[in-house]
């Protein structure tokens, strides 16, 4: 627990830490929004005070992700788990193929999904390599007709991320950065179509973020439930029916401090040093500690590692919990230890967790 606020070590994989100024923003206003005498829960979504929210939202968004003006932003519900299936929805053709690059069990579930539409091929995977590492470039198979390549940026599972994208030409890429938007600056024009559940790095659970160039909207498929085409959210501003108002609200809160941040750069260069504080420790522990990923491919977001020991794992996850740190459990697939240091969990948290790591090898050594 933080001596100062009564705030505990949060390194939760997701839904995570959100920023204090903004949870407490949202308190103070909970239950008179701009003095029109209810929360932001209890309007109608029709009315100007929420529709300035949404668009302010949006527009924020643009802004500090540096979203070109051919875009839009949609906001979804549904997360990130029901874009594996809308994607080859609305992109897959009956009989046509798409390539998956496999770097996760994330991307393993999107891939079953578009089995479901079309034929999907696998571009490249790390599977061989217990996900440690992601695929080089010169790896990557793709066609020029496939309907779509996919990828995820950020593998929350595993803690890898891609430092380079490929450059797809004009078969459109397509990206879930559910664990890793608006954590660094991203070139969003080389990307078709950009996917997020919100709760990692953009507030809580329940708002899907999709941005879309437009002209591929045009591309989707037209035999599809209304609710599951993209050009429905895109025709309507998100608005065709109830968006999650609440979720949509915080997440414009947590973009107005991401802007207060220094933005997207100045976040960017926080969680170099934050994860940096953890791996230096894993590095420098004479193998005590050591990472899942390669250190070429290794996550900023997600410090994924083990204790050679696992009797000692068992007991330093023990004795960290005792500590005041939550969520440092593996992923339950894979085991081991996973300090997930999402955007608003604060240096001050890496620093303690890294301190906590440096006594406990030299108690247990
Ligand atoms: C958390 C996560 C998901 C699943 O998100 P839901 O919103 O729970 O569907 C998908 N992909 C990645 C990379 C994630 O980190």
């Amino acid at each position: 627990m933080s001596t100062t606020n009564n705030r505990a070590y949060n390194f939760s994989a997701g839904p995570s830490a959100l920023p204090l100024e903004v949870l407490e923003k949202a308190q103070a206003e909970l239950v008179n929004f701009n003095g029109t005498g209810m929360s932001i829960m209890e309007m109608s979504h029709r009315g100007k005070v929420y529709e300035d929210v949404h668009n302010e939202a949006i527009a924020r968004l643009k802004k500090l992700f540096a979203i070109p003006e051919n875009y839009e932003v949609l906001f979804l519900q549904g997360g990130a788990s029901l874009q594996f299936s809308m994607v080859p929805m609305n992109f897959l053709q009956e009989g046509k193929k798409a390539s998956y690059i496999l770097t996760g069990s994330w991307s393993e579930k999107a891939l079953k999904e578009a089995k479901l539409f079309g034929e999907p091929v696998i571009a490249a995977s790390s599977k061989e390599n217990k996900y440690r590492n992601i695929p080089a470039l010169s790896e990557i198979q793709f066609n020029s007709d496939d309907a779509y390549v996919h990828l995820t940026s950020n593998n929350t599972i595993y803690g890898t991320a891609w430092n380079e994208f490929p450059d797809t030409g004009d078969v459109p890429l397509i990206a879930d950065m559910s664990s890793d938007i608006l954590s660094k600056p991203v070139d969003v024009s080389k990307f078709a179509l950009i996917y997020a559940g919100a709760q990692k790095n953009l507030g809580p659970s329940g708002v899907t973020v999709v941005i879309i160039r437009k002209d591929l909207l045009e591309k989707e498929n037209k035999n599809i439930p209304t609710m599951l085409k993209y050009t429905t959210h895109a025709e309507g501003n998100s608005l065709y029916n109830t968006p999650p108002t609440f979720g949509i609200f915080m997440l414009g809160e947590v973009l107005k401090w991401v802007e207060a941040q220094g933005g997207v750069e100045a976040i960017a260069k926080r969680n170099v040093e934050k994860a940096g504080l953890i791996y230096n420790v894993i590095d420098n522990s004479n193998g005590f500690y050591y990472g899942h990923a390669t250190p070429e491919s290794r996550s900023h977001m997600n410090i994924t590692f083990r204790l050679a020991d696992e009797e000692l794992e068992k007991q330093f996850l023990a004795e960290a919990k005792e500590a005041g740190f939550v969520g440092l459990n593996g992923h339950r697939s894979v085991g081991g230890c996973r300090a997930s240091a999402y955007n608003a969990v604060p240096v001050e948290a890496c620093q303690a967790l890294a301190d906590f790591m440096v006594e406990f090898q030299k108690k247990h050594q």
